[in-house]
């Protein structure tokens, strides 16, 4: 049987945030918060297109101890990364930039820069330690769970209180995007830090990108007897490179064409695929148009009754149809992703897809309460025959939003 990631709880992630800040600095942290990744059940690749998209927040989370400073100096240490950072929050600059900052800490620095210039906080530096337990570059999104786990922190020890309601968290969230977008340079949509911020537990995040709103959908899997299992497929995913930025760039470009602000404003999509005349960008429009409307779909099949039987066929179908749009329209699966969603259908998952930016990271498959460790397994033995790098895997049970620990 392949095993399950398991998830910290708080004592744990609060241990290992501590004992990596007082072991790299002098004292305690003012503070531990905690941030988690998140998985998106259905609307990939709609949130810069204003659409519609429905992500849970992951029991795996990104921990942070903190201190304030008033010097303006910035250290920082991560448990996945090697060597102490230093630098001065005066000397960030946006990516592409002489001042643009390397590596991880743009993900850090870039928050509190981000802050500042929405005029919600004043930067005076802080020395922060951080661990996590959410994949890297799985598109679980580890980046959004460091940005918004240091949101809140920096909130909190500013006393600015905005994450004690969601529009103050709506308003880290942006900051976040900021900082993911301008600072590390990553041209990612909103979705990843609103599910970081703005999850709850034993519910799906329905979010519109078009506006920021979001609902609450009751997804409590355990009462129906399923569970989702999260398949981290270990292959390359560069959300940062060239593929999610040509994506983004052919969405907008089809929709100055059709004379539309977003391609959320797309009613009637024959029309707008007879107005495009190249067709790559007709899949991509496809692809968003009808993704937009799977995720309507799937959120009304969860409302109107318990996901068994006839709904639990439906709201699978949909998930299987998303995968095969991503694939075929949209072409940013990959190998390992098809081969993980297969063998996880074949090994009796009522749906499967891809989840994330794609070009590798993390498939979803809705089985059976008890069955995922088999399922795993499954997977795992289709990697090993095709040579593939073996893959992890985790239970996504939907989680807490970014909070203080301690
Ligand atoms: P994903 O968000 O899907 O995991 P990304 O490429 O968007 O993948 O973000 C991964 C990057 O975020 C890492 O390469 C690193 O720069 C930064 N990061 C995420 N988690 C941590 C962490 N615990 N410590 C240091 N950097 C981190
Ligand atoms: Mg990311």
């Amino acid at each position: 049987m392949s095993e399950l990631l398991p998830a910290w709880d708080d004592a744990a992630a609060v241990d290992r945030a501590r004992a990596l800040f007082t072991a790299t600095f002098d004292g305690e942290p003012d503070g531990v918060w905690a941030a988690p990744g998140r998985v998106n059940l259905i609307g990939e690749h709609t949130d810069y297109n204003g659409g519609l998209c429905l992500p849970i927040a992951l029991p795996h989370r990104t921990v942070v101890a903190l201190r304030a400073r008033t010097d303006g100096l910035v250290r920082l240490v991560s448990a996945q990364e090697d060597g102490l950072r230093e630098l001065r929050l005066a000397d960030v600059g946006p990516a592409g930039t002489p001042d643009a900052v390397e590596g991880w800490p743009a993900y850090v620095v870039g928050v509190a820069w981000a802050l500042e210039r929405e005029g919600l906080l004043d930067g005076g530096g802080f020395d922060v330690a951080v661990d996590s337990c959410v994949p890297y570059g799985a598109g679980l999104s580890s980046s959004a769970a460091l940005e918004c786990a240091v949101a809140v922190a920096l909130d909190d020890v500013a006393a600015a209180g905005l994450a004690a309601d969601d529009a103050g968290r709506a308003r880290l969230a942006a900051a976040c995007v900021r900082a993911e977008n301008e600072v590390a340079g990553a041209p990612t949509g909103g979705m990843d830090q609103a599910a970081a911020l703005r999850c709850a537990p034993g519910q799906a995040l329905l979010l519109d990108c078009r506006d920021g709103a979001t609902e609450q959908v009751p997804f409590d899997l355990a009462a129906v007897g399923l569970e989702l299992l999260v398949i981290d497929t270990r292959a390359e995913h560069q959300l940062a490179d060239g593929q999610y930025a040509a994506r983004r760039t052919s969405c907008e470009d089809a929709a100055r064409r059709l004379g539309v602000g977003t391609l959320r404003e797309v009613t009637d999509l024959d029309a707008a695929l007879a107005a495009l005349d190249d067709a790559e960008q007709r899949r991509r429009v496809r692809h968003v148009v009808t993704e937009i409307a799977r995720v309507e779909e799937f959120v009304a099949t969860l409302r109107s009754g318990e996901l068994r039987g006839d709904l639990l066929r439906a709201a699978a179908a949909l998930v299987d149809a998303s995968h095969t749009s991503l694939r075929d329209d949209y072409e940013v699966s990959a190998p390992e992703l098809d081969v993980a969603v297969e063998a996880a259908r074949a090994a009796g998952a009522h749906g499967a897809r891809m989840t994330g930016g794609g070009f590798g990271g993390s498939a979803i498959a809705l089985v059976d309460a008890g069955t995922a460790p088999a399922v795993a397994e499954a997977v795992r033995a289709a990697f090993a025959e095709r040579g593939f790098t073996e893959p992890a895997f985790l239970l996504a049970v939907p989680s807490a939003p970014a909070s203080r620990l301690a």
